[in-house]
């Protein structure tokens, strides 16, 4: 089996999940005592997100590189951003070391296309949600993500920000997210549902929803481990 290299800790609440994963994914594909092997780098999100609020990406860029760096020292085989948002600064990574980056968007885009989704709603933060680095990646593959409206927006970056990665899940943000996107899929024909932030799988499941749902934390986990696997 191969190493991942795991950059986490944005937020740990959903590194936690993704170790959670990868165990049971290697557990699945091997059987027995068997379980995922993984170096991670999980930073202190606090300036992490302050970074990101300012717009500072090329620092934020430089503190990814250098822990990917460390990551392939310590014996990774492959790196696992471990956040949908952070995927702005994966060429940044990329650039930095010799293993490949497990992209979010690639993995996510092969699962939508295999399903026949044609038009799914992107549910995430503001910057995965407005810059175009995730969207056109998306687009490449063929699949036109649409977006909430501006005030779903903010109410969503908010229930990240505020409740997710910090540990809190509340009922009435459950259920705005929910109604968020019932209301895309009957008003605006929308066909799946993208769970891009890696939190997201905390607050709500496919039980919340009217159409198939997309957790890009599970879609991410499962390629890195099939890349651990030798499958990819
Ligand atoms: N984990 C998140 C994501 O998947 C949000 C935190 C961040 O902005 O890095 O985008």
């Amino acid at each position: 089996m191969r190493t991942l290299g795991l950059l986490g800790g944005m937020s740990w609440e959903s590194t936690a999940t993704y170790y959670q994963l990868l165990n049971r994914y290697a557990r699945e594909a091997l059987g027995g005592r068997h379980s995922a092997k993984m170096v991670i780098w999980s930073f202190d999100f606090a300036p992490i997100a302050d970074l990101q609020a300012a717009g500072r990406w090329p620092e934020a860029g430089a503190l990814l590189a250098d822990a990917a760096r460390k990551l392939e020292d310590a014996g990774a085989e492959a790196i696992v951003i471990c956040a949908n948002t952070m995927h702005l600064l994966a060429d940044e990574v990329q650039a930095a070391v010799t293993s490949p980056v497990i992209h979010v968007a690639d993995a996510t885009a092969r699962q939508l296309q295999g399903a026949g989704v044609k038009r799914p709603l992107m549910l995430a933060t503001r910057f995965t949600m407005e810059k175009p680095f995730y969207l056109e990646r998306l687009a490449m593959h063929g699949i036109e993500a649409i977006v909430p409206s501006e005030r779903d927006r903010t109410r969503l970056h908010d229930i990240i920000f505020d409740e997710l990665v910090q540990g809190r899940l509340e009922t009435r943000s459950r259920l705005a997210v929910s109604d968020i996107a019932r209301e895309a899929v009957a008003m605006r024909g929308v066909d799946g549902i993208i769970l891009g932030c890696t939190e997201f799988g905390l607050l709500v499941g496919p039980a919340d929803f009217d159409a198939p749902v997309f957790d890009t934390t599970e879609i991410h986990a499962r390629a890195a481990m099939d890349f651990a696997l030798g499958l990819t």
